[in-house]
């Protein structure tokens, strides 16, 4: 099969195989290029590890610190027809790179708010570990069943407070649109921290307390956003906002457990990044593609995999013991501080002012944009032939 992007909205529908594999081989090559990381963690659970902060964390536990993981995910394969999802190439890619060094790498792909997929993992890590030392909380979806009522809840992007307009960008267009969003319902701010809040997370980190399997100085660690004023509306003050209010309060719920056995939770704040969940929220690809051309500019622009290498190097391991972990006055640990600096957000804030369709292009990096998003999908990468003839069938074992 010739494979070809296939862009509807904001998702690609197709992906490439030798493509995803050349992007995680890239990410692997950077944690691999660092210095190694000491004392680092050696049985990690990475919830949502298929893609974005979740695939890079894997990688950076495998490839930085020589962890064995188990990764749970929820990808689609090829029927032979269709290409699999991004993710399931990242993870087939991923997996055999960490083979090939001896690591042991073990895949769930399914729905990871399921009690059943509790239990499979925990049956999992009691056999072949007998206890994990670090789980990574990174999953993001647009909906959850809860496993206790069978309800299904279906998150939203929208205001708490009154309606918010806005210039966002349509990159089918290549042109500025404004968008209204309706202020959110009660019922739809409680359903976005059904599925975006803490309450899964909790969930999974007591049930495999319950059965043991927590190491005594285990590390939890969820990823959550804050994001500047231009974002505050429909990010911070939105229905998601509330839903990462809720995470945080978590992680102090789990993090007082935790100490208890030696271990801590955290809430690590990211920085905006090209993801396929973050190009689905309003007026955040623009915001980003004009952060991007200041960051590229002052030298300081990073993806996930550098993100997440400085959450495990120079924040939670490196022989730091857990007590000293540094983090900001609500207990987040911070690796924001660059997207958050005063000269660069108020330069963003002045682009965000001046931005126009005459002027996207320039002052803001569209190309730069683009090139990410299509990356996410195994499209536009150096050395693979997309003319040549591939098998979209790839295993993952
Ligand atoms: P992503 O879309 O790249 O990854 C989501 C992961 O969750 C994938 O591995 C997917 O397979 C998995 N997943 C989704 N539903 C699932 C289910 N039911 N069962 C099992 N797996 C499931 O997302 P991302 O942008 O990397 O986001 C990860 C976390 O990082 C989120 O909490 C997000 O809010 C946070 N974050 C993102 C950004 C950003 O700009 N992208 C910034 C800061 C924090």
């Amino acid at each position: 099969m010739i494979i070809q992007p296939k862009i509807r909205g904001f998702i690609c529908i197709t992906a490439h195989p030798t493509g995803c594999a050349k992007h995680v081989q890239e990410q692997i090559d950077y944690i691999k290029s660092q210095p190694a990381i000491t004392n680092g963690p050696k049985k990690v659970l990475i919830l949502g590890s298929s893609t974005g902060y979740g695939l890079a964390s894997r990688i950076a536990a495998a490839f930085g610190t020589g962890a064995a993981t188990m990764g749970v995910f929820f990808e689609k394969e090829s029927d032979g027809k269709k290409t699999a999802t991004a993710g399931w190439y990242n993870t087939a890619a991923f997996s055999k790179a960490a083979r090939a060094q001896g690591l042991y790498v073990r895949n769930f792909n399914g729905d990871a708010f399921s009690d059943e997929m509790r239990a499979q993992v925990a049956d999992a890590i009691a056999k072949d570990w007998g206890q994990v030392d670090c789980i990574i909380y990174s999953l993001a979806s647009p909906r959850r069943v809860d496993p206790k009522t069978g309800l299904l809840h279906k998150s939203t992007l929208k205001p708490k407070g009154p309606a918010y307009t806005n210039k966002s960008m349509d990159f089918e267009a290549n042109k500025l649109i404004s968008i209204t969003l309706e202020p959110a319902t009660d019922v739809e701010v409680a359903d976005t921290i059904k599925v975006m809040g803490g309450e899964d997370w909790q969930l999974w980190v007591e049930y495999l307390a319950s059965k043991n399997l927590l190491a005594k100085d285990s590390v939890t660690v969820a990823y959550s956003y804050i994001g500047p004023e231009v974002t505050t509306a429909v990010y911070r003050n939105g229905t998601i906002g509330a839903a990462k209010d809720h995470l945080e309060a978590t992680a102090h719920l789990l993090d007082k457990r935790m100490k208890e056995a030696g271990g801590r939770a955290f809430v690590s704040v990211n920085k905006a990044l090209v993801t396929q969940s973050s190009s689905a929220i309003p007026f955040i690809p623009l915001y980003f593609l004009l952060l991007m051309k200041v960051m590229k500019e002052k030298n300081i622009h990073e993806d996930c995999i550098h993100q997440i290498y400085r959450v495990f190097a120079d924040r939670l391991y490196n022989n730091r013991p857990l007590s000293q972990v540094p983090t900001d006055s609500e207990g987040r640990i911070r690796v924001d501080e660059l997207e958050m600096r005063a000269d660069v957000q108020e330069k963003v804030a002045e682009l965000w002012k001046n931005v126009s369709d005459d002027n996207v292009t320039t002052i803001g990096d569209v190309a730069g944009y683009n090139s990410d998003f299509l990356k996410l999908f195994g499209f536009g990468l150096k050395g693979v032939d997309y003319n040549a003839d591939v098998d979209p069938v790839v295993p993952i074992d």
